[in-house]
């Protein structure tokens, strides 16, 4: 993908690495060792579609081996490119440092339009990528863990998990080799909307910060601010959905075939069920057509959360954006010209590193479980209810009062595998997010917040690398 200046998305991101190494303490071959990418594997297999051979083209990309496993989703798009999947695992790699999830970065792509192909060949397809992967050895619990992103889903994780399991009989961790599985195949709950969640989790930080409300002249808390999300797959539909559920006013929704405003609000269900009955989100009863996905952006705004494909904002259309906050759902929506902009202009701009990261730290709680062999909460469920019980008659007894039935049920409640998973991302979320505004302000505020993010991350990988002694 280029943009204004012809960088390439990898150049772009190492433009954004190379503005923020400046300000970390580490010679040149370190930051040159963090910032390429260790192994490259490009490959071209034959799969028979109908009565033709087809020749497909797929890459994974390790960024980083640092930590391992490696980590990262596996794409399938007409777009995906060796550049573009670099660019991508470089990215794995600095957003599992900031949310501190142990891991290297890696990415994987397939170049096909998976509507073209019909399940049999996507099912083909996949398991051909994933034993020429097995073949050589760029898969696995201890080694490179796969995971979904745009054009795959948990179908296509089962067909993997499935493929390595019956190339690697006994392997008893065999289920840690990809996340983002189903539940019945040893997925995690909550894993489906982890990155939309994730998104909500840290754009509420920015809207809870009096600080950064402050700067924005806005009022504190999500609800009653307006928002657009662009995307509505699996990232865009969820963040969209948390936002509504939290009181947030969605202003508008944009698809690849246009969009739609309405600066009363949306029904995020409805327009999902409107756009799956008549095929597309235009036309939703009371709300304006936008001709392209492009105008909705430009729409007034509060918090605009771009969660689709990258480059969507370049320096082309970033003047004209009127969002004060920019939460970046998708990987790389905003070229670094766009982002330049947008911050010279006063936007804060929450970088894709922090905020889309919720789907990785939940893979990450997927991949313990899957090495633990047993569900979270599965131990201690029952255990805290009682112990809630206790606490609770013996206050009853002290106090000489009830709580209500429903108080009774909330208080006693013990925690499920999914309340689990929810408090361990909020608690990443919000974390990292403080960690990236130290690391700003002990710039005294003179970058922006990806500089500042990348900062964290390079700090982190840094400190690793020496640590790792591969220097001598
Ligand atoms: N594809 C997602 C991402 O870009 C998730 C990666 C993972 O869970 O490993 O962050």
């Amino acid at each position: 993908m280029g943009n204004a200046n012809h960088l390439s998305f990898f150049q772009g991101v190492e433009r954004n690495f190379d503005k923020a190494s400046k300000y970390t303490r580490f010679e040149p071959g370190i930051l040159q060792q963090i910032k390429v990418c260790n192994s490259v594997y490009s490959m071209k297999f034959p799969v028979r579609i109908g009565d033709k051979i087809e020749v497909i083209e797929a890459y994974r990309v390790q960024h980083s081996h640092h930590k391992l496993p490696c980590k990262g989703g596996i794409r399938y798009s007409m777009d995906v490119n060796q550049d573009e999947v670099m660019a991508l695992a470089a990215l794995m790699t600095y957003k599992c440092a900031i949310v501190n999830v142990p891991f290297g970065g890696a990415k994987g792509g397939i170049k096909i339009n998976p509507k073209n192909y019909s399940v049999f060949e996507l099912e083909k397809i996949t398991r051909r990528y994933a034993s020429e992967l097995v073949k050589k050895n760029f898969i696995g619990p201890g080694i490179d863990v796969p995971a979904p992103d745009y054009g795959t889903g948990g179908r296509e994780m089962s067909w993997i998990v499935d493929t390595y399991a019956s190339l690697k009989p006994g392997e008893v961790d065999a289920l840690g080799c990809v996340t983002g599985k189903p539940v019945t195949q040893g997925g995690v709950r909550g894993r489906t909307e982890a990155t939309g969640l994730g998104v909500f989790y840290g754009v509420r930080e920015v809207c809870n910060t009096a600080d950064d409300m402050k700067r924005l002249g806005m009022s504190m808390g999500i609800e009653g601010k307006k928002v657009i999300v662009q995307g509505l797959g699996n990232v865009g539909f969820h963040a969209a959905k948390f936002f509504y559920d939290n009181g947030a006013i969605i202003v508008g929704l944009a698809e690849y075939e246009g969009g739609i405003y309405n600066e009363k609000g949306l029904d995020v269900y409805k327009v999902v069920e409107h756009r799956k009955t008549t095929g597309s989100i235009l036309n939703f009863p009371d709300a304006t057509n936008m001709p392209t996905s492009g105008a909705t952006l430009e729409q007034e705004c509060d918090i605009l959360i771009p969660a689709a494909l990258e480059s969507v904002i370049t320096a082309e259309n970033a003047p004209r954006i009127k969002a004060k906050i920019i939460g970046e759902g998708a990987n790389g929506p905003l070229t670094p010209d766009a982002d330049e902009i947008l911050n010279a202009k006063g936007v804060i701009v929450v970088p894709d590193m922090y905020l889309n990261a919720g789907g990785v730290t939940v893979s990450y709680f997927e991949w313990l479980k899957n090495l633990s062999h047993v569900r979270f909460g599965r131990m201690d469920k029952r255990f805290s209810e009682n112990q809630n019980n206790h606490i609770l008659k013996t206050v009853e007894e002290l106090t000489g009062k009830k709580v209500t039935d429903i108080e009774r049920k909330q208080l006693l409640h013990g925690p499920d595998e999914v309340d689990l998973v929810y408090s361990g991302l909020e608690d990443t979320m919000i974390g990292s997010y403080h960690e990236i505004r130290e690391a700003l302000l002990s710039l005294d505020n003179t970058v922006d917040m990806r500089t500042a993010a990348f900062t964290v991350a390079i700090n982190k990988v840094g400190v690793s690398y020496e640590e790792l002694g591969i220097f001598p």
